[in-house]
């Protein structure tokens, strides 16, 4: 009586992210009660492993109390304290200070937010702002990659080149573009990482003149492209990139939205490339989830020239109302102790080189074309024929099945288009829960079969 009456009130009043607005009114919600570790339990008493971490963002997985406590603390401390004019809390001046210690070279400044869109879109803001007030008002054009993800808001969203994102949105602006992905596994130039890379540097230094390259403001990517498929570059891909931004003065803005705080392996996967860009974008594991928090780090030369070129006294006119919220910045000092002296850092690491290797033998199962991934994020792309990497007719909505198939089964994954299956299980997985994981992921794709 009491679910039957929550899904009526879920159906008639919440409007979710990115369903079919008339579907969901036909099959309702799974509405998620209590967590524990990498577990779910939902309003029926069904348990699941949570292979997805929430929305790629749980990384110290669920019930952590000591996070609790310094939000409780925090909250009856000093529940809000505004960042805006000269104002500022302890947590939000600790936890800035926290992340530029651990973002490479000369990434020190740190502007809060509340989630990964608006990171995005500050930075967008600020690299506008720069530029006007640095005497290159001109570099008005944005580049990024086919099939990336930039987030939902109305700016990043153009720098989102995923179609569900852009139809019947009107799209990106005319200062957005797209070059693209690198996609080893159906790169048209071939599987050799040279070639991909020369690919992708060809491709961005041919945008770039074509919009001429005193026009172009910045280029943006993910480490690894999350939400487009899980797609990993080959080692030397980001620096290249940066090559090719630093030849024609353009900045490099890495979003590691997905990837920092552990996901691949260390902190931020950028670490793996030594590149340090000029902007880096960051949210979901910064707090675990726990509270909503997102940032824009900005290098030095960034800073310095708004603070040094915006005119005298002038402030710059971008806030938001909960920019470095004490309570979320109190969450994620704690979570960043529990990444780090609560050694789950280390345990993602040691459990991921497990995992990758536990995804790589599903590439003998008849549907899995390529398993792929690094650290703790991992996919498989599903095929018909292996050889030929045919798709799946769309209209059998194989993704669709599959995420209740393994819904059946205990286990909560994540669908992409192109028949890909995407994974981000939480760092304090044991190799157990992987086994778990494997075992009902292989059990819901024979069922498929
Ligand atoms: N950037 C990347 C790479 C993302 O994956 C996401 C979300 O998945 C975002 C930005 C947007 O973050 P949010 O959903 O917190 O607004």
């Amino acid at each position: 009586m009491g679910n039957n009456y929550l899904h009526g009130l879920d159906r008639a009043h919440l409007v979710h992210p990115v369903v079919s607005w008339s579907s969901h009114e036909q099959r309702g919600a799974t509405i998620l009660e209590s967590g524990s570790g990498a577990y779910l339990r939902d309003s029926e008493g069904r348990q699941y492993l949570d292979g997805f971490s929430g929305l790629w963002c749980v990384n110290i997985g669920y019930g952590h109390d000591s996070v609790a406590e310094a939000a409780t603390r925090q909250m009856r401390q000093l529940p809000y304290a505004t960042g805006y004019f000269h104002y500022a809390s302890e947590p939000s001046i600790r936890f800035a200070e926290a992340i530029a210690q651990r973002t490479p070279g000369d990434l020190d400044h740190v502007y809060f937010t509340l989630g990964g869109s608006d990171a995005v879109d500050s930075a967008v803001r600020f690299i506008r702002y720069y530029h006007n007030v640095t005497g290159a008002p001109q570099r008005k054009h944005f580049i990024a990659l086919e099939r990336g993800y930039h987030g939902s808001s109305s700016t990043g969203s153009g720098l989102t080149a995923l179609p569900l994102f852009h139809d019947h949105f009107d799209g990106p602006s005319a200062f957005q573009h797209h070059i693209p992905s690198y996609y080893p596994y159906r790169n048209p130039v071939g599987p050799s990482e040279e070639a991909i890379i020369a690919e992708s540097v060809r491709a961005l230094r041919a945008t770039v003149e074509r919009l001429g390259a005193e026009n172009v403001a910045a280029f943006f990517c993910e480490p690894i492209q999350g939400s487009g498929g899980i797609i990993v570059p080959p080692r030397g891909w980001l620096k290249a990139m940066h090559q090719v931004c630093r030849e024609y003065g353009i900045l490099l803005v890495v979003d590691e939205v997905i990837t920092g705080f552990g996901r691949t392996g260390p902190l931020f996967a950028l670490e793996d490339e030594g590149v340090v860009p000029d902007l880096m974008t960051m949210a979901k594991g910064l707090t675990s989830g726990y509270a909503p928090l997102g940032a824009v780090v900005l290098s030095e030369r960034i800073y310095r020239g708004i603070a040094d070129n915006a005119p005298a006294g002038k402030p710059v006119g971008h806030g938001f109302t909960y920019s470095g919220h004490p309570v979320s910045c109190a969450v994620g000092l704690e979570v960043l102790r529990l990444y780090e002296e609560g050694g789950l850092l280390a345990n993602g690491q040691r459990v991921g080189a497990y995992f990758q290797q536990r995804l790589g033998e599903l590439e003998e199962h008849p549907l899995v074309g390529e398993s792929r991934g690094r650290g703790l994020l991992g996919a498989v792309e599903l095929v018909t024929d292996k050889a030929r990497k045919t798709k799946f007719d769309s209209s059998l909505r194989l993704p669709d099945r599959l995420l209740t198939l393994g819904r059946e089964r205990g286990l909560i994954f994540r669908a992409f288009a192109d028949d890909i299956l995407g994974f981000a299980p939480p760092l304090c997985c044991s190799c157990e829960d992987i086994d778990l994981l494997i075992e009902r992921l292989s059990s819901t794709l024979d069922a498929a079969l």
